[in-house]
């Protein structure tokens, strides 16, 4: 049976990487790439670092240059959404009116923010940060140093925590619990705590929003213990939730996002997700995880490829990401779920370490900080044989290089 056309869904990171890849395996047929966005496919992680700092502009965010999609005959089509996908006449509906045909479906739809559950959260002032317009928005207003108040201390609040800070905003960033908690070790959110509160920022733990007050736009954010924060801007970050309506609504299995198999299939084997929307068995972990990373949707899109191209193999790649706050360049590989021991390599104190967390002996991840050395040396280290102990790595003198190299 024919895949032509392929349809992708989406054109972030794990769509335009899906439909190069095609190319770069020989599929010949016709490639179709939607993009609800009206912009030229660009990377994500600018928007909370360079973009927002004003270090970059809209020009240095496209993913792929546009001569690159004709080159490779990928039908790009901007401003165009699916609306609904017909799984028995293999057909996507498209908001232009029209619809398309496909022998295989992508989707690689991604994530939209996590909507914070308090009055007051649709007033004007109130920013989420995914897309361009919203990082443009942002950055304008972060301009007039305002009194912003941040929910949510995941490392995208706390990116843009630190560049509003470094513009000479009054910062406020309120979580629930601790620092980039989900994600990180105790002592890696402990030391960006401190970090954080140098950059100038204040911080409300422990404690939740009940409101955002405001008549015309936001002015304040009352918090559950009673406190009101003044603002001139509210920021909320408090996680993403996978973009799978499409999914939910075409009757394909979903749960955390749109669940697929090994090989990134969904319940229907005419179609495949990738991506921040994709719930996936990980063939190394053994476990079921849905990640939000550039390598994640990069990789599920190089996978996806091979696959259509007849080189299927379970999706087992090493996860790996990072996150600018400040000078404070953190890479992290592999994933913290289920580690049981961390110990630490250099000293907290001069701002360049790493931790080394281990589950059931076998180092899982590596969280470095200014020191892309370990982070390198990491992953050659992770998923494969060769052995480190915990004494091993917390020993400054230990040659890491060396046992990456072997
Ligand atoms: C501000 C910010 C900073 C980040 N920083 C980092 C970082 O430092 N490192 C890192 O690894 N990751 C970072 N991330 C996460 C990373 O950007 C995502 O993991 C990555 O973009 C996922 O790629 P994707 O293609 O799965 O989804 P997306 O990039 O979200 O792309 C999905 C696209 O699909 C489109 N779409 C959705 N539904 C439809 C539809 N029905 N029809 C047509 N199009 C549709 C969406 O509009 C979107 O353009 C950051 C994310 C943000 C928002």
């Amino acid at each position: 049976m024919s895949l032509s056309p392929v349809v992708i869904v989406g054109a972030g990171h794990a769509g335009v990487q899906a439909a190069t890849s095609l190319r770069e395996e020989g599929f010949d047929g016709e490639i179709v790439l939607l993009s609800a966005e009206k912009y030229p496919p660009y990377q994500r992680p600018p928007l909370s670092k360079a973009f927002l700092k004003g270090e970059m502009d809209i020009h240095g965010l496209p993913l792929r240059a546009e001569a690159h999609f004709r080159e490779q005959r990928i039908d790009l089509r901007l401003g165009v959404a699916a609306t609904r996908i017909d799984r028995q006449a293999q057909q996507v509906e498209l908001s232009d009116g029209g619809a398309i045909g496909y022998g295989h479906l992508i989707l690689a739809t991604g994530a939209r923010q996590r909507r914070l559950d308090a009055p007051g959260v649709d007033l004007p002032g109130v920013f989420a940060l995914r897309d361009i317009a919203d990082a443009t928005a942002i950055r304008e207003r972060l301009q007039a140093k305002p009194r912003i108040v941040i929910i949510g201390a995941g490392f995208i609040g706390l990116e843009i925590a630190a560049t509003a800070a470094s513009l000479g905003a009054e910062t406020t960033i309120v979580e629930i619990a601790r620092p980039m908690g989900r994600a990180v070790s105790p002592i890696l959110s402990d030391l960006y705590l401190k970090e954080h509160r140098a950059f100038g920022a204040r911080f409300r733990l422990g404690v939740g929003v009940a409101a955002i007050k405001g008549r015309e736009h936001a002015e304040a954010v009352v918090l559950t213990n009673g406190e009101v924060l003044p603002a001139d801007m509210v920021v909320v970050g408090i996680g993403v939730v996978a973009e799978d309506a499409l999914a939910r609504a075409a009757g394909l299995e979903c749960d955390n996002g749109i669940v697929v198999d090994e090989h990134l299939v969904t319940s229907d084997p005419a179609i495949s997700a990738i991506g921040d929307c994709a719930h996936f068995p990980h063939a190394a972990l053994g476990f079921r995880t849905r990640l939000e990373s550039v390598q994640n949707a990069v990789d599920q899109g190089k996978a996806v490829a091979a696959r259509l191209a007849g080189k299927p193999k379970p999706y087992d790649e090493l996860a790996w990401f990072w996150s600018d706050q400040g000078d404070l360049k953190l890479m992290i590989a592999g994933l913290s779920h289920g580690v049981d021991k961390w110990v630490v390599r250099g000293d907290p104190a001069t701002r360049a370490f790493s931790t080394f967390g281990f589950r059931d002996g076998k180092l899982a991840v590596v969280e470095s900080v200014n020191r892309a050395g370990d982070h390198a040396a990491a992953k050659r280290i992770i998923g494969t044989t060769k052995m480190l102990t915990p004494e091993e790595a917390a020993d400054p003198a230990f040659d890491l290089r060396g046992l990456a190299k072997r």
